[in-house]
């Protein structure tokens, strides 16, 4: 389980969720656990919980370095690479190319979604990243592009004779915040 200083040592940067939100996401990978059949060991859950809490997404090294210093056990950094990849399989946490391979937690854990390609926009300067909607969230602000977008897309790509490898957008953006503070 996380401990608080885990948590905080976020660093020193604002949470991305209270303990109580991270609490119903933790609840709700209980459930996805309890279904597929795997465990929530104490590391695959500090991982999550790393990733979960922050802004930005985070580089295997990071989450490594953030864990070790929050706790008083310590994880080594092919550990950490390999629970990524478990995690990354089972759709809790996604890897973006665009951002040297750093990692985001879903945001979709706790919506019941049957996950299909994740699609992301990411702030070109503070490199906060919002997961695009899945039709089962709650908040119908968030964007979703449709899968006759990435349909289109597939299209064209082979229309032009190739092969889409990977149908995940990542589209550089530039965040409210970061538009605000530069007008
Ligand atoms: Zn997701
Ligand atoms: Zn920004
Ligand atoms: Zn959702």
């Amino acid at each position: 389980m996380i401990s608080d200083s885990l948590l905080n040592s976020n660093g020193g940067k604002p949470s991305h969720m209270n303990k109580q939100q991270l609490n119903r996401v933790i609840d709700s990978v209980k459930e996805i656990c309890a279904r597929s059949g795997w465990r929530l060991t104490e590391k695959r859950r500090g991982v999550l919980e790393l990733l979960l809490v922050s802004e930005v997404p985070l580089s295997a090294y990071e989450i490594t370095d953030a864990y070790n210093q929050g706790t008083e056990k310590t994880i080594a950094a092919m550990t950490v690479y390999r629970i990524l990849g478990f995690l990354e399989a089972e759709n809790l946490v996604h890897k973006l190319g665009s951002t040297n391979n750093k990692y985001v937690a879903c945001s979709h854990i706790t919506c019941g979604y049957k996950h299909e390609i994740p699609q992301f926009l990411i702030c070109g300067e503070c490199q906060t990243t919002k997961e695009i909607a899945c039709g089962g969230c709650p908040d119908e602000q968030e964007i979703s592009i449709s899968k006759s977008v990435i349909d289109e897309l597939s299209k064209l790509v082979s229309q032009a004779g190739y092969t889409l490898m990977n149908s995940q957008l990542e589209l550089r953006v530039l965040c409210h915040n970061c538009a605000t503070s530069k007008a």
